[in-house]
């Protein structure tokens, strides 16, 4: 069955006729700033197996160094998939919908992650939002 996914408001969607390959989670300066977040979530798509199904007139992209970019919906701000000289590359897990049938196999630059980020080990994990404390 086809991965799917889309932006936060809806209106890019894609379909991918493939598997996703090597899912990681990258903890660097540059990641964090790219993605908001305290790293990226990505994984790696064959360019063949990647349809853009709507929305694509939305998109815009931000290319750094070495010719990598990625590209997100103009309305909502999503970062939907990275690119390699305007072919896509992968996409952001957050956008899939779903169970991609993939999980994180490497969590990368630890080294340098945010001082204010705790990686899991040990950590409570809920399923949602904690009990409130009495
Ligand atoms: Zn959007
Ligand atoms: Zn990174």
């Amino acid at each position: 069955m086809a991965i799917t996914g889309e932006c936060f408001c809806g209106e890019v969607k894609y379909r991918i006729d493939g598997k996703l390959h090597d899912a990681r989670s990258c903890h660097c300066s540059r990641c964090r700033k790219a993605f908001s977040s305290q790293a990226s979530a990505y994984a790696v798509v064959e360019a063949k197996d990647f349809h853009w199904v709507s929305g694509e007139n939305l998109l815009t992209s931000y290319v750094g160094d070495h010719g990598f970019g990625l590209q997100f919906c103009n309305k909502c701000g999503s970062t939907l998939s990275g690119v390699y000289k305007g072919v896509v590359h992968g996409i952001t897990l957050g956008c899939v919908n779903g169970d991609p049938d993939i999980k994180l196999g490497r969590h990368i630059y630890v080294g340098s992650k945010a001082s204010w980020e705790v990686i899991a080990e040990g950590v409570p994990q809920y399923d949602k939002a904690p009990p409130e404390k009495a």
